[in-house]
């Protein structure tokens, strides 16, 4: 591998993985009774904590990592979660020109699946999987990986890490979501998009 590649770390969920859609939201709704959907998800950030409260289910972190770990379980052959649109394509053409990894919030416990769901959708042409670990009290952000490895660039759909990434000098292209195409904030750092297709890097 050319180590003198830039490098663009990638966030995961609803960036790359299509896991609210065709994960949480189909296990939750068929466990909890309740109708979420990816077009009215106005809080992506904790969909458990948020939307699952204001359903009035409440439900404990432990309880959250074990309908995880389940789905995980049923997830082996990879095929349940789906790649975000023109997602393959345009990272596959990234990575001839620059070193591209996956930064995700997800638990830790789940960075070795992430890692093989990732090598096997995009064939071996993202390396590696960081977490940022906001299940321990956010210790590490995700601006501290980006400067701790060098990077200026990051892919997100999260209009709060994109701010945090921002103010720390990090390039940040945000893909439009339902939980973000109404938020009103602008940043020189921030490029909107539409769809991957539109990032020009
Ligand atoms: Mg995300």
């Amino acid at each position: 591998m050319n180590t003198n590649k830039e490098r663009i770390l990638i966030d995961a969920d609803e960036t790359t993985a299509r896991t609210i859609e065709d994960w949480v939201y189909p296990i939750v709704n068929a466990e909890y009774w309740t109708n979420l959907s990816f077009n009215t998800t106005l809080n992506c950030r904790d969909v458990f904590w948020s939307l699952i409260q204001e359903n009035w289910v409440p439900i404990t972190l432990e309880k959250k990592i074990k309908i995880f770990k389940s789905a995980i379980a049923q997830d082996i052959w990879k095929n349940q979660i789906r790649t975000v649109a023109w997602s393959v394509e345009k990272i596959l053409e990234l990575s001839e020109w620059y070193q591209l990894d996956i930064l995700t919030a997800r638990h830790p416990d789940l960075i070795e699946y992430t890692t093989n769901w990732t090598q096997y959708k995009y064939n071996w042409a993202i390396a590696k999987v960081f977490s940022s670990n906001c299940y321990y009290g956010w210790k590490v952000s995700k601006s501290d990986i980006c400067k701790n490895e060098g990077v200026k660039m990051m892919i997100e759909d999260d209009m709060d890490y994109a701010l945090e990434l921002a103010k720390e000098w990090i390039k940040v292209y945000l893909l439009k979501k339902p939980w973000n195409v109404q938020r009103p904030e602008k940043h020189r750092n921030i490029v909107k998009v539409d769809w991957w297709n539109e990032i020009k890097i």
